[in-house]
């Protein structure tokens, strides 16, 4: 079995704190990655280290493993402590009940599978059957299947799928989470077990391409699902193709000052950055504006890594607070964003502080559902 050390390559560290000096939660907790990399390096350790709060503050984001200059995934060695705490049974009540629905019912917001494709309902579906041959394969994710704010995001791209003619299927009810969360909140079995299972079944259809609608889903089957058949992309990538062969157009205007914000699964993990600018260029009337951290230095929304479930112990302000209010100094009217987390975290932070009137927080989907139908 290997050691803490060598999964980690611990040894390759040459401590330069790259990673810390990059790392977005930084100036919200204590949490200093260069630290851990460097006490995992003593076994005796590791057990202190896993006790630590910190190890819970890390949103995955990716950012300290873009700076690594020796190609290091930092982050990795709080997972592998988060691992250490899971397989004790010590987790946090939220962890915990998340874990095992996910283990059952195939989600991890204890959700029934037999009302995963309730979103569906009054719409015409074209539903994936393995005899059958399909261009496009829609995974849909939890988040967006059950979460009544972010639905439209699937609703809206059946619209726009059957408007412009396009070959796809979405996956029935059978469909399962990806595990994006299950693997950073480090339940390392559970994990394993979905990947083995959902690569199965996904190996079952007959498609050209896997699409996507979270940039958590695409990210982790483009990393960590070695024995997937079919290439997997990220809606935005599909759009724009379809935007260039003409099959896209849309009928209303929006003449509204747009920022876009990267999430950290889609940009820094996926490199997907042009992608949801072009779509957010081709609305008609819109003004799209930039913020000053984006791109590889984006800011993270906090979102990510299993903290949907962990409740955050600092008092500073959250980063997604930070991201509104430079939303807001842009003069802003509205803060695309093409992940289901980033709507959730972004939208608390805009009502939280008051901004509810000046400003709205909208998924690219969402935007270009209502072009559809003015
Ligand atoms: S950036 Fe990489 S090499 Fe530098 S301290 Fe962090 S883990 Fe070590
Ligand atoms: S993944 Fe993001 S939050 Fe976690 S340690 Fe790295 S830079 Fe910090």
């Amino acid at each position: 079995m290997q050691t803490f050390t060598e999964k980690y390559d611990l040894l390759g560290c040459i401590q330069c704190g790259r990673c810390t000096g990059g790392c977005p939660v930084t100036v919200r907790a204590d949490l200093n990655v260069r630290q851990f990399v460097n006490d995992a390096y003593d076994e005796d350790k590791l057990e202190e280290l896993a006790k630590l709060a910190e190890i819970w503050d890390c949103t995955a984001c990716h950012t300290c493993a873009v700076r690594c200059p020796k190609g290091l995934k930092p982050l990795e060695v709080l997972i592998g402590l988060r691992t250490m705490i899971v397989e004790s049974g010590k987790v946090e009540p939220t962890v915990r009940d998340a874990l095992q629905s996910v283990l059952l019912e195939g989600n991890p917001w204890e959700k029934s599978r037999a009302t995963r494709s309730d979103w569906m309902e009054g719409l015409d579906v074209r539903i994936a059957d393995p005899d059958e041959p399909v261009e496009n394969l829609f995974f849909v994710c939890c988040t967006i299947a059950y979460d009544p704010r972010v639905r439209a995001v699937a609703q809206n791209m059946v619209k726009l799928l059957n408007k412009a003619g396009v070959d796809y299927a979405f996956l029935p009810e059978d469909e399962s989470c990806c595990g994006s969360e299950v693997l950073t909140l480090g339940e390392e079995g559970l994990f394993e077990m979905q990947v083995e299972d959902n690569t199965e079944y996904l190996n079952e259809f007959k498609a050209e391409r896997i699409v996507t609608l979270s940039p958590h889903c695409f990210t982790t089957y483009k990393t960590h699902y070695p024995d997937l058949k079919t290439p997997v992309v990220h809606y935005t990538q599909l759009l724009v193709d379809l935007l260039n062969d003409g099959k896209l157009s849309w009928k209303g205007e929006l003449p509204k000052k747009i920022v876009y914000h990267d999430p950290c699964y889609l940009g820094k993990q996926g490199g997907i950055y042009d992608e949801p600018r072009e779509l957010l260029k081709s609305i008609p009337g819109a003004e799209l504006v930039e913020f000053e951290r984006r791109r590889e230095r984006s800011l993270c929304c906090e979102g990510g890594g299993g903290k949907m479930w962990v409740e955050s112990e600092s008092k500073k302000e959250r980063l997604s607070d930070t991201r509104i209010k430079d939303a807001k100094e842009l003069g802003a009217e509205i803060v695309a964003v093409a992940c289901p987390f980033c709507v959730l975290t972004l939208e608390d932070s805009m009502k939280g502080l008051g901004y509810e009137e000046e400003m709205r927080v909208a998924e690219i989907m969402e935007l270009l559902g209502e072009l559809m139908e003015t």
